[in-house]
């Protein structure tokens, strides 16, 4: 028997999973490393511990198994996206912490590229909106602030990348300066329309060509492990940003289907097939996954801060001891009390777009306890998966029938609960919540014809259970407005005092 690892290179932790045929897993190992935050509003990560925790765990995996090298038949990779880093080709060392895609310090930047007017080729070429969140102005700033670089980047001495790149890079022992349309397509400088860099966006916004990586498919063989003993030789067959892996892993492959992520951030990616549809609504087109030459589009909803607004509520206020602790603490109060958190903690994704927002809580009162702000929290991230899923439908033209959702968050029954009630529409949480990593399994195991087809891997996805929406569409009706009415609260606050004279 042979087995698929999965890389899954995450936001807050570096994990390793082993899967079998019928994409169950079959061992996990996963590490935490240090988040960096130097400044207000300041995300970095050190990819040398980003490396190290990945070349850990994966070989954690592989042994918790009971498995070696020679079992795996190729390894898949899937990565938090647009963080971003800059190495020495010669040394092979960064030159900075990477940028990590929550951190806002290239707001201006994003600001005086809107004040030139060129939002609209931006958005028509790349099917992003201009915001700190994507990879090329955060590229663009290591450049500028890091002494000499620019020279260098300019003389073709240094790289950049994103995590995938990153991970390729060191797995092959430098042999590899790769990344996958879908890592591509969150850069800001790629036309994901032809499949290429893009040389009037790269000039636009300040990174020379000479750094980029080469684009490659998101299931293909492209080399080979050397840097981790133990796997010496396996083949690397997939990379792929992680939310367009989720939705490969949760089989998301016909025009249509969507499937919503609640980990740090809350992800809702609906296939829109080979065409890119530009979004009326402010949300993203995005490249889904390039598989034998054939590009898979898909449109994107982002939300900045889901779970980790637990996250907050654990280690920024120590209401909770861990972060599944929040969902009986909630169910301590019926409701929020009137209690509304928008928890804009890095600015305000889609569909606002607004890098100023700050967080916000409403409504407090003398009976305000810990239980009503944990039910407000959970409200909070269902309440911004329904302004997603609102203009998804918009542009679609058409509801959602259903929303498969994943991710950590997701084994919240309340909150899974309040998301059916907010949408009005069944949640379906599938047995595993592991579809990041399991669809760079899948994407690595089609490659190398581990799996015959995608109709073999739909086989192998099965529900855990359904939640019904319950509440009154008035009541629904009634939150959803309060909601609306806090998040403009919120909204440019960071900017600073308003002159009230
Ligand atoms: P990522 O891949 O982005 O690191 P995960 O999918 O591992 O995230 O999910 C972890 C996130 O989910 C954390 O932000 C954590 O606070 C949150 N989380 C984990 N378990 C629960 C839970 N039972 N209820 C609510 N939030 C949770």
């Amino acid at each position: 028997m042979a087995f698929i690892l999965a890389l899954d290179q995450g936001t807050t932790s570096s994990r390793a999973l082993v899967f079998d045929e019928a994409g169950r897993v079959r061992a996990l190992a996963q590490r935490e490393f240090t988040q960096h935050f130097p400044q207000p509003g300041w995300v970095e990560h050190d990819p040398e511990e980003i490396w190290q925790t990945q070349a850990q765990v994966a070989v954690e995996a592989v042994q918790k198994a009971g498995l070696t090298g020679v079992d795996i038949r190729a390894i898949g990779i899937a990565n938090q996206r647009e963080t971003t880093l800059v190495w020495d080709r010669a040394t092979g060392r960064p030159i900075h912490r990477a940028i990590v895609w929550q951190d806002r310090r290239t707001a201006d930047a994003c600001d005086r590229l809107r004040a030139r007017g060129v939002e609209g080729l931006i958005q028509r070429k790349t099917g992003l909106v201009v915001d700190p969140y994507f990879s090329g102005t955060k590229a663009a700033w290591l450049l500028d602030h890091v002494d000499g670089a620019r020279e260098r980047a300019e003389r073709g001495e240094l790289a950049f990348g994103t995590i995938d790149t990153w991970l390729a890079h060191r797995l092959t022992g430098g042999a590899l300066h790769v990344t996958d349309a879908s890592n591509a397509s969150r850069t800001m400088l790629f036309d994901i329309h032809a499949g290429r860099w893009d040389d009037e966006l790269c000039g636009g916004i300040g990174v020379p060509r000479a750094v980029l990586p080469e684009v490659r498919s998101s299931g293909e063989v492209l080399g080979e492990a050397l840097a981790i003993p133990e796997l010496e030789g396996v083949p690397i067959a997939s990379l792929v940003g992680d939310q367009q892996a989720a939705t490969f892993g949760q089989v998301c492959v016909e025009p249509g289907m969507a499937k919503n992520t609640y980990g740090t951030g809350c992800f809702l990616l609906m296939n829109t097939g080979d065409t890119a549809r530009a979004s009326q609504n402010r949300l993203l087109s995005t490249v889904a996954w390039r598989r034998d030459d054939a590009t898979s589009y898909a449109l994107e909803g982002a939300v900045f801060v889901g779970g980790a607004a637990v996250q907050w509520l654990r280690d920024g206020l120590g209401v909770i001891d861990q972060a599944p602790d929040i969902e009986a603490l909630a169910n301590e109060a019926p409701d929020s009390g009137g209690l509304y958190f928008v928890p804009a903690l890095a600015g305000l994704g889609s569909p606002h777009w607004d890098p100023h927002a700050a967080g916000t809580i409403v409504g407090i009162t003398r009976g305000t306890t810990r239980a009503h702000l944990a039910r407000a929290t959970l409200d909070a991230i269902a309440h911004q998966v329904a302004d997603l899923v609102e203009a998804m439908s918009a542009d679609a033209g058409a509801p959602l029938s259903e929303l498969r959702v994943d991710g950590g968050a997701a084994a919240n029954d309340l909150l899974m609960q309040t998301q059916a009630d907010l949408l009005g529409v069944p949640v379906v949480r599938p047995e595993t919540l592991e579809t990041t990593a399991l669809g760079a399994a899948y994407l690595a195991g089609l490659a190398v014809g581990y799996w015959g087809g995608v109709e073999q891997i739909a086989a192998n996805w099965k529900a855990d259970r359904r939640f019904e929406p319950r509440r009154s569409p008035d009541d629904v009706k009634c939150a959803r407005e309060r909601w609306r009415d806090a998040v403009a609260r919120a909204l440019g606050w960071g900017r600073g005092a308003v002159d009230a004279s």
